[in-house]
């Protein structure tokens, strides 16, 4: 069963060739099996999600199902699920039961998938690489030894070893194309404020945007139709119709304008993972799309844009964790002062309090002009770039990640060059551009991922595009042998 597309187990479960409780079971005893040798998972919720899975068969039975009813899901570690543990991956919140389920949770609950449990991430979704969790490490599914990518990494690797159908993930400067890359599954982050910000703990708050893990583009399609839309508790959703994703696949990508940014083939693109990109872009010349060159001249900028703008909001988000409201209080404070400090100094991990001290720092009254104003004025150039380009283009593309998944360990004593790693992807945060990476072929035995990104509100066009290069290759269908 778990070798099936969402579409296909939607079909199985409306034919009564399975129950939704048949197949829930079957995910959950894969991840029990499974899931030690992964650490994909924070919390499995099997009680509820067998009695979901019996109302989800009664809806069938009495002809009240759409295409997800039955469809056992997993959500990522951040986003609020009443009554269960939502830890976002930290010891602050290693005890914190959230009290009220996230939008994106309330809108799949009623499209009537069922949850399976909460994936681990890096802490506080800050990390590339799965490694700042409080819960150790994940493991990707295609070599244990190596990393999932961050930091929706227990998402992608419950997907990429069929742990789960699907499951949610959030993007702040990748999070979910780099995981989904090296993982070898499909991922896309909408447009900001396209998917509600609500109850998904904030990390920087002008970036985050949730989005979805699945094999292939065609059930991204699926759920990413059933988690979007206007949600007046978030004040940055927009107002915009939700499109019907699945009908915009047409297959079709003939005479469709693929840019590819000049400064996205250069240095520090390993040879291998330009192969394979190359590769795939004439798979979409033989489907009829027309490439050109463009240029993203201030690609260079991202990195250090996003490294001010990202912990400045962090540094304010995460202020609300101290010790009085949520989570982790420390043992006997001697005073108020003491209480503050030794909560944060024993419940964040050194990245978060890392990011915490550069993002106060740029925005202390001596440095806010030289650092986080400055940034904002850097964040409007990048946005420029592609502005220009899509006046060119329907769609750029390129490569997700510079190099696939790197050993554990191998970059975790070294910030920077973990950072680096996300070159490909966090501009297309700082613009608010939906973006997408789809599995494009191997090196050295582990997945390559195509990034695909379109302009603001056009997942349908970008959706589209992944579907039809999943129609005419079958890298998406490639699975882990250890997890079969
Ligand atoms: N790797 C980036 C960071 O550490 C992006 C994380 C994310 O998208 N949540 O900030």
């Amino acid at each position: 069963m778990h070798d099936k597309t969402i579409a296909e187990l939607a079909a199985g479960l409306k034919a009564g060739e399975f129950s939704s409780e048949e197949l829930t079971r079957h995910y959950l005893e894969r991840i029990q099996a499974h899931d030690p040798a992964l650490n994909a998972f924070i919390t499995v919720t099997e009680e509820s999600a067998l009695e979901a899975a019996r109302a989800a068969d009664a809806a069938i039975k009495s002809g009240d199902a759409g295409p997800l009813t039955g469809v056992p899901i997993a959500h990522k570690d951040i986003f609020c699920t009443d009554g269960v543990k939502t830890s976002c991956a930290s010891k602050m919140l290693d005890n914190f039961i959230a009290p009220y389920d996230a939008t994106v949770v309330t809108k799949l609950k009623a499209a009537g998938t069922v949850m399976l449990g909460k994936t681990n991430m890096d802490e506080f979704a800050m990390g590339s690489s799965n490694e700042t969790s409080f819960y150790g490490p994940v493991k990707n599914p295609w070599d244990t030894a190596a990393v999932p990518g961050g930091s929706s990494g227990g998402s992608a690797a419950a997907v990429a070893a069929r742990l789960a159908p699907a499951a949610t993930g959030t993007d702040t400067g990748g999070s979910i194309r780099q995981p989904a890359a090296l993982c070898g599954i499909t991922g896309i982050k909408p447009t900001y404020g396209r998917v509600s910000r609500y109850g998904m703990i904030a990390f920087a708050s002008s970036l985050d945007q949730g989005g979805v893990f699945a094999p292939s583009a065609e059930d991204c399609a699926l759920m990413l139709g059933a988690m979007a839309g206007f949600d007046p508790r978030d004040s940055t959703s927009v107002d915009q119709p939700v499109p019907d994703y699945t009908a915009a696949l047409s297959g079709d990508v003939k005479g469709l304008k693929i840019g590819l940014p000049k400064e996205y083939f250069g240095e520090g693109l390993d040879p291998e993972v330009a192969k394979v990109t190359e590769a795939a872009i004439d798979e979409y010349r033989k489907l009829g799309a027309e490439v050109v060159e463009v240029s993203l001249p201030n690609t260079h900028l991202a990195i250090p844009t996003y490294y001010v703008v990202a912990p400045a909001e962090c540094s304010s988000n995460l202020s609300r964790f101290d010790g009085v409201r949520f989570g982790h209080r420390c043992d006997a404070p001697k005073d108020l002062e003491d209480l503050y400090k030794r909560s944060r100094a024993e419940g964040f991990g050194a990245e978060v309090q890392r990011r915490i001290m550069v993002g106060t720092y740029a925005l202390s009254a001596g440095y806010y002009d030289a650092y986080y104003l400055k940034a904002q004025q850097l964040r409007r150039l990048i946005r420029d770039d592609f502005t220009r380009a899509f006046e060119q283009v329907d769609v750029i593309m390129g490569p997700t990640s510079p190099s696939v998944a790197f050993r554990i360990g191998e970059k975790s004593e070294d910030p920077v060059s973990m950072y680096l790693s996300d070159i490909y992807t966090i501009a297309v945060n700082l613009a608010g551009l939906p973006g997408m990476s789809i599995p494009a072929g191997f090196s050295g035995g582990l997945p390559v991922g195509l990034q695909l990104i379109g302009n603001h509100f056009d997942e349908g066009r970008l959706l589209n595009a992944a579907d039809a290069f999943q129609r005419a290759t079958d890298w998406h269908r490639k699975t882990p042998r250890a997890f079969s």
